[in-house]
């Protein structure tokens, strides 16, 4: 294992590198080891590389070092572009966070009933993953309130956008403070991508890895 793809590199705590081993990721994919050093270091970034390449770690290990447990406020979105995506980040996001921190993460997609939504969100929620429009559905009734929000994250952006999301997306993240980071992921980087990027991501680095054949 060279020294540059161990997690071990990273300014991660000690709890979050233990649980990293007690999860099994032994080394960084290579998108990992491209994107997390800028993104730990606070920059906006767009992110490129094939499904199944570790991507949802890579912005999951940002937000969390990013986030204050001890801060019961809405600190982090996640935009993604189907229920099923919605909820695998969330699954991997609660795998990655440490368990003493008793993290909250809040998923809000469409085609599930507001109310189970709304309690969850009256509760208390360090963290949201959820489908644009029913997010930008939660901020106009002001159930989802992001003035306490520092990251937001776009996953799956190429999809959002196939999936005619570009509005939604533009409204929720106009929504935002604007001193935020903000990390743009995706599959492929087509001319939509580029234009959502230059609106709403601040000198962003951009990192990209090729499909190795
Ligand atoms: P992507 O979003 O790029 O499609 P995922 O984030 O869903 O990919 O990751 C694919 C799989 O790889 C997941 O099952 C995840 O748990 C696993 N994984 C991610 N990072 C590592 C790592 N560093 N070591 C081992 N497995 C990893
Ligand atoms: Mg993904």
């Amino acid at each position: 294992m060279s020294a540059s793809t161990t997690f071990s590199t990273l300014p991660l705590s000690p709890q979050t590198l233990a649980n990293l081993t007690r999860l099994g990721y032994a080394e960084m994919t290579a998108i990992q080891a491209a994107a997390l050093p800028p993104a730990l270091l606070g920059k906006d970034l767009i992110a490129q590389a094939k499904t199944g390449s570790g991507k949802t770690a890579a912005f999951a290990l940002t937000l969390l070092a990013n986030l204050n447990p001890r801060r019961f406020a809405v600190q982090s979105l996640v935009l993604c572009p189907t229920r099923e995506l919605a909820d695998q980040v969330t699954a991997e996001v609660r795998r990655l966070a440490r368990a003493e921190d008793n993290i909250k993460v809040v998923t809000l997609c469409g085609g599930v009933p507001l109310r189970g939504q709304l309690a969850s969100l009256e509760h208390g929620a360090h963290i949201v993953v959820g489908t644009p429009g029913r997010v930008l559905d939660h901020l106009d009734r002001g159930s989802l309130p992001l003035d306490a929000l520092n990251t937001l994250v776009l996953d799956e952006a190429d999809r959002m956008l196939d999936m005619g999301f570009h509005d939604d997306i533009a409204k929720v993240a106009g929504r935002c403070p604007p001193q935020r980071q903000t990390l743009l992921f995706s599959a492929t980087y087509p001319e939509g991508i580029a234009q959502l990027a230059a609106r709403f991501l601040r000198e962003p680095v951009t990192v990209k890895v090729e499909a190795q054949h």
